[in-house]
């Protein structure tokens, strides 16, 4: 069975093999990315009636998987989600002769294929609209004028119960230790979190472009998430103070007692977040004082202290360092939001968790003296004009990092401090 087509592609290796890509010209690569995407049209419409056809004869079965879904991930190598993909257009194609013919001559693509079928497939009659729409416009723009089909052509309510139905959100380490999450909701709980979220990231953006820093602003989206997840533990921990009932919004971070002494791991040390992954010892220690941290100091495996700072910073500490401090304690810094308590002489030097030893920084400010050496030293009484102290004079001097100095300086500032 399908002696040509295995020829064909054993052919069609031999040939691509022969191509020495170092030595094509500019111009002829361009050529090549076309020739090559041709040969992937066809491949992946093959593979997408194909397994078509084993869904309706359900010859999947019997192999070990759970559903086609799954066995089709195994058997090609392919993410879940692109075996998903593909068992759900090869379901629609067979109620879409007309786009499973324009796939399979290469006229469509997949993914204008998977937009085409959604469509066609709850409003048959306009199958042939979308195919001329797919030759004239972008992926994009064909997938709005497909929302707006499916939008026209099923039952509001019940698009958005269906929606809510499948809701999801999902969270993984990726190979290089980042977390990773992925949603999905109805539209009107999305703007729920759009709404929460956009006016701290504007507020961000305003705060970086002040400052002078541009980046993207899905990035600032992300430090917004952030925002809004430390405000709601340490709502939540000052809310039910003492008496804390639910042992949500812990953090548990593991950590060899002597990398928190050092600051950074060393040969095979621990400093992770139980269950998610490695995090920089910097971080771990940047998180000291807050109320959702839990902190498993290990000596060897062994572990020797539980710090539960949460705990060890009562509601009303808390709410007296931020009635003190009600903007980043910075000299010139006017940020108020998303401040972060940060110890002045460190936790892992020593460093009590008292009225004294502790400061609200903002975000940047607060990164800068845990990872990049900048220091805040309490300002020697007298030491301006003299003219009449002003109550709001700063209490700190912000200093940028010794030059002479490569490593961040955790435990030089101790005197500094008295
Ligand atoms: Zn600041």
């Amino acid at each position: 069975m399908f002696d040509k087509l295995k020829n064909a592609v054993t052919h069609l290796r031999e040939v691509s093999s022969r191509i020495e890509i170092d030595v094509v010209a500019g111009k002829d690569a361009a050529e090549l990315v076309g020739i090559a995407d041709e040969i992937r049209r066809a491949g992946d419409s093959l593979r997408t009636v194909a397994v078509g056809q084993v869904e309706r004869t359900n010859s999947w079965r019997g192999e070990g998987a759970k559903s086609i879904t799954e066995w089709l991930a195994i058997e090609t190598d392919c993410p879940q989600y692109e075996a998903q993909a593909v068992v759900l257009l090869a379901a629609q194609l067979q109620h879409l002769p007309v786009t499973q013919a324009a796939l399979r001559s290469g006229v469509l693509s997949n993914a204008q294929a998977v937009e085409v079928a959604r469509g066609a497939i709850v409003a048959p009659n306009t199958e042939t609209q979308l195919l001329n729409l797919a030759k004239h416009v972008t992926v994009r723009d064909l997938r709005d004028a497909t929302s707006r089909v499916v939008a026209g052509a099923t039952d509001e309510a019940e698009r958005h119960r269906q929606v809510h139905k499948s809701r999801y959100f999902r969270s993984w380490t990726d190979f290089d230790g980042s977390f990773n999450v992925r949603g999905r909701m109805t539209a009107a709980n999305g703007a729920l979190v759009m709404a929460a979220l956009k006016p701290i990231q504007d507020e961000i953006f305003k705060v970086a472009r002040k400052s002078g820093v541009h980046e993207r602003p899905e990035a600032y989206a992300a430090d917004a998430l952030m925002v809004l997840c430390e405000k709601a533990s340490t709502k939540h921990s000052s809310e039910s103070g003492g008496k804390a009932t639910r042992p949500n919004a812990v953090m548990n971070i593991r950590i060899d007692i002597d990398a928190l002494k050092r600051g950074r791991t060393v040969g095979g040390e621990v400093c992770e977040i139980a269950g998610v992954g490695p995090i920089p010892v910097a971080t771990a220690t940047a998180y000291l004082g807050e109320a959702f941290l839990k902190l498993l100091i290990l000596d060897g495996t062994e572990i020797k202290t539980i710090a539960h700072m949460g705990r060890a910073l009562p509601a009303k500490l808390r709410t007296a360092i931020e009635e003190r401090d009600r903007l980043c304690q910075v000299p010139t810094c006017d940020v108020t939001l998303g401040l972060e308590i940060d110890h002045i002489v460190p936790f892992a030097e020593g460093g009590p968790t008292t009225f004294e030893n502790l400061v609200r920084l903002c975000k940047r400010h607060h990164l800068q003296k845990t990872h990049d050496g900048y220091r805040l030293l309490e300002r020697v009484p007298g030491a301006s004009s003299g003219v009449g102290e002003l109550a709001s004079e700063p209490r700190w001097e912000w200093r940028p990092p010794r030059c002479n100095d490569p490593a961040p300086d955790r435990d030089i500032d101790l005197s500094d401090t008295g």
